[in-house]
């Protein structure tokens, strides 16, 4: 029986548990985060054995170094299955976790992630886990008694040696990472300082996973104890004026008085309100530590850790609850999905509601009703719908009950926010894609917002999809998945036709607002009017002007940063390419660089042409950053804002552009998709599509319903207030029927067009549908590894249940120095497919072809 002190343990981990009777399991089975689908198993010795369990980090030996990997299963014997004997099993080093990290629940999607996309289960497994947890081995070093004793008698100067230094620093905190001090001290030394330190006996060296950040934080504080010394009740003083001539006095009376620097502590512990962190201390009083120490040991403070939470949120202003009555369309969808969490079994919605048709309110009111039945709730966003307003509104709604995570969470808000969640504390979830891995219990309902959105899919190994593991994560716990969009995606809503989802529909906006009003802008007669090509048509420009005139907002969009899209040399044609990559650099005025927007790569724009020599080089095309410009010249009183990834890297300015232009502080948002989705701006009457023409020129099936979706959900941007909205979107090809049916607003034209099409060329959702992208740095090894892949899937493909493709360069032939092609695979039968791949796979591998030059995608997002 465990004490009566023991941590409380929730049922499910229990069941995991080994019961004491039974003896320890001899060995683990590992799944490592490597490209290979096999697991590994290693010999668990005695004291780590009886403490591993299913779902548990264990660090285990692989060749000459140490690597994290995941129990996934615990045996007393060998399985015969396993090739080696047992003395060429390795021991596991060391154990992690003394509670698993992993759920039963999230082992199991990931397992599923892993075999429905031939993905390496070890892979899916640290991506489930928040990053920052996958740990290597490094020292860190906590200062002794002694050290510390050390330290407070260690005349000022010695306090500048590499020794002394390094004790000062290790004595600040509660432990310190080697790395730390080789900072201070000089890479080459640190070792040394350290054994030397170690050796006098003054800290402590030990190993430790390298989780530096990813882990509770905790830092060194100092409080004030009450006058005498005593400090029974570790109440902190309060501040007044009096004390500190109170302290003072019972300083006096301990014995000695205070000298100034820990007078200087005293008071400026009183300043803070009798607590503080021990580094802000020193700040704050100009005080060494053996000041604080020196008060320590004449129990005048008290020296002491605490966690920290951080708080994504914290400081965040809160914006009003306010009960809103639901529309009748409203709450006819919400009951039903409320029954369907009611009936506590597994059912699939597909709310598909115009723009501003209130889903959110649905949302919150579906993961409500799963709270209520005491059950968890989880909300995945694509990253741009996690505005700042609708993250704080989610913290009205759920209060602490709400973990957030989204792309700019430190990655120690990032552990906090997943520690809360597996604690039980947070039975709300919101993220995005990766979130789906959330340890909750009791899952209620899963909402996928957007649903439709590419950025579900993740772009890199292990590459799933968040919305289909949220469909099958539901299945599994038998909870309901919403999954919600002004546009679904033409699988989801092929999926409600046949039945597979229950179709629910919000067709008319909030107070009967009027849908905007779509026009297109034939941008081939605004070249032949003026005889130039114009950026921004006149048009367009007159909207802008009378928009503004009103007092009224703007957006205006344009999917390409930089300032001006590529450079050509008029004498010869040649346009400045990236050396890495196979697309042209985009020039950047502020930098006065031309970038790669795909490696990052970034020269001077050239006086000469490279190739010929010429000196006539202009720049053609415009990008954000000249738009904003042009603009801002023609309106020099309109106050705007550009939102694309260079104004944005840094993490607030996004939020802040985004609240200031909901509080009317500006006029109009330029920039890329990132400004198209999600936000809900009352005062914006004017959406201006600068160009849709590259899009739909993208070497890739899904181009046409992208660029719908983006047409009518930036659309939908406008007119969300008390006044009717207009959309202006200017193309060369007007008669595109991706943009008739966006401007007509007509969801069902675009999809019965769209579908014919998928259906005649055997796309998905009627076929299923692998990429293999082969690559590396040899164009000759590339291109033979993939003829070799072709053969032989070609060989696995005997019934020509398949259809093998290619191998073709891909449509980004070369990517960061490496050269690739591109095999498809599509078939009617997704067993079929799976089967031939993995058949062919296999033979490749076993002919020596290096999985590590090969990306395996199921179901495809983006064909690159
Ligand atoms: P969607 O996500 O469908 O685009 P939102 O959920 O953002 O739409 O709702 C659009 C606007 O309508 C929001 O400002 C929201 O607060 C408001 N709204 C939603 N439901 C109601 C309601 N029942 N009554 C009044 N306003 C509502
Ligand atoms: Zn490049």
């Amino acid at each position: 029986m465990p004490g009566s002190n023991a941590p409380v343990r929730t049922p499910d981990l229990d069941a995991h548990r080994q019961t004491n009777e039974k003896p320890a399991p001899q060995f683990a089975e590992v799944a490592l985060p490597l490209r290979v689908q096999h697991t590994f198993t290693y010999r668990l010795p005695a004291g780590v054995a009886e403490e591993t369990r299913v779902g548990s980090r264990l660090l285990v030996p692989l060749g000459r170094k140490l690597v994290t990997g995941y129990v996934v299963a615990l045996h007393d014997e060998l399985d015969p299955s396993v090739e080696l004997n047992e003395t060429e099993i390795k021991d596991a080093e060391e154990l992690l976790d003394g509670e698993p990290l992993l759920t039963p629940e999230v082992l199991e999607i990931a397992r599923w992630i892993a075999d429905y996309y031939a993905a390496p289960w070890g892979e899916v497994l640290k991506a489930a886990l928040p990053a920052g947890l996958n740990a290597t081995v490094e020292q860190v070093l906590t200062v002794t008694p002694e050290g510390r004793d050390e330290l407070a008698r260690l005349p000022q100067r010695s306090l500048t040696t590499a020794k002394g230094r390094a004790l000062r620093l290790v004595a600040e905190e509660v432990e310190v990472t080697l790395r730390r001090v080789a900072l201070e001290v000089g890479q080459g030394r640190a070792a040394t300082v350290a054994r030397q330190l170690e050796s006098a006996g003054w800290v402590t060296l030990h190993h430790r996973q390298r989780t530096a950040l990813a882990r509770a934080k905790r830092r060194k504080a100092v409080r004030l104890l009450p006058p005498g010394g005593e400090g029974a009740d570790g109440q902190p003083l309060t501040a007044n004026g009096n004390a500190t001539e109170e302290n003072a006095a019972g300083a006096n009376g301990a014995g000695r008085a205070l000298t100034a620097a820990q007078q200087r502590v005293v008071e400026s512990l009183i300043a803070a309100g009798g607590e503080s962190f021990f580094a802000e201390l020193l700040s704050s009083a100009g005080a060494s530590a053996s000041a604080v120490q020196s008060l320590e040991r004449r129990k005048l403070v008290e020296v002491f850790v605490r966690d920290v939470r951080r708080d994504p949120l914290a400081g965040a202003a809160l914006p009003a609850s306010d009960a809103l009555v639901l529309t009748e369309e409203q709450r006819d969808a919400l009951a039903e999905i409320e029954a369907a969490i009611d009936g506590r079994d597994f059912k699939a919605f597909l709310l598909h509601g115009v723009t501003g048709s209130g889903k959110t309110e649905i949302y919150i009111r579906a993961m409500r009703a799963a709270l209520a039945q005491g059950r968890s709730a989880m909300m995945l966003v694509p990253e741009i719908a996690l505005t700042p307003v609708f993250s704080r509104r989610l913290r009205v709604h759920f209060g602490d009950a709400v973990a957030i995570f989204h792309s700019s969470l430190t990655t120690g808000e990032r552990f906090d926010e997943w520690s809360r969640i597996r604690r039980g504390e947070a039975r709300v979830v919101i993220g995005t894609r990766s979130a789906v891995f959330a340890p909750v219990r009791d899952l209620g309902v899963i909402v996928v917002d957007e649903e439709h959105e590419s950025s579900y899919r993740q772009a890199e190994s292990p590459y799933y999809n968040g919305r289909d593991t949220a469909v099958v994560r539901a299945h599994r716990e038998r909870a309901v998945v919403v999954l919600g969009s002004a546009t679904p995606s033409l699988e989801s809503f092929h999926n409600a036709r046949a039945g597979k989802y229950r179709y629910l529909e919000l067709p008319t906006r909030i107070a009967n607002r009027a849908m905007a009003r779509a026009e297109i802008i034939d941008m081939r007669a605004v070249f032949a009017r003026s005889g130039k090509p114009q950026p921004l048509s006149e048009e367009l420009l007159t909207a802008v002007a009378e928009t503004h005139a009103r007092g009224e907002q703007s957006i205006v969009l344009l999917n390409r940063r930089g300032y001006s899209t590529f450079l050509v040399c008029r004498s010869c044609g040649e346009r400045i390419q990236c050396e890495n990559c196979d697309v042209t650099l985009t020039f950047h005025q502020r930098d006065r660089q031309l970038v790669c927007h795909y490696c990052d790569f970034r020269q001077r724009p050239p006086a000469q042409c490279p190739a010929c020599k010429g000196v006539y080089i202009f720049y053609v095309g415009e990008g954000t950053e000249q738009l904003e410009e042009i603009i801002q010249k023609k309106f020099p009183t309109l106050r705007l804002a550009r939102l694309d990834r260079d104004t944005t890297s840094r993490r607030r300015t996004y939020e802040q552009a985004v609240l200031r232009f909901g509080a009317g502080e500006l006029d109009m948002l330029v920039g890329t998709q990132m400004i198209a989705k999600g936000h809900d701006f009352h005062n914006v009457t004017l959406v201006g599509v600068v160009s849709v023409d590259a899009g739909l020129a993208m070497p890739d099936f899904r181009a046409a319903e992208r660029t719908f979706q983006l047409i009518t959900q930036v659309a939908g941007r406008a007119g969300r207030g008390e006044r009717p909205g207009r959309v202006l979107i200017q193309t060369y090809h007007p008669q595109h029927y991706a943009l008739r049916h966006a401007c007509a607003q007509d969801y069902r034209a675009f999809y019965d067009e769209e579908i014919r099409y998928r259906k005649n060329l055997s796309y998905p959702p009627f076929v299923s549908l692998a990429a293999l992208l082969v690559h590396g740095p040899d164009a000759t090894r590339v291109h033979e590894t993939a003829v070799g892949l072709k053969e032989a899937f070609e060989e696995a493909n005997a019934d020509r249940s398949c259809r093998v493709l290619g191998p073709a360069p891909a449509p980004l032939a070369r990517l960061r120095g490496e050269h690739r092609f591109q095999i498809l695979l599509k078939s009617r039968s997704r067993a079929r497919l799976r089967a031939v791949l993995d058949l062919g796979l296999a033979a490749a591998t076993a002919r020596g072809c290096d999985p590590h030059s090969v990306n395996v995608e199921i179901d495809p997002v983006n064909l690159m």
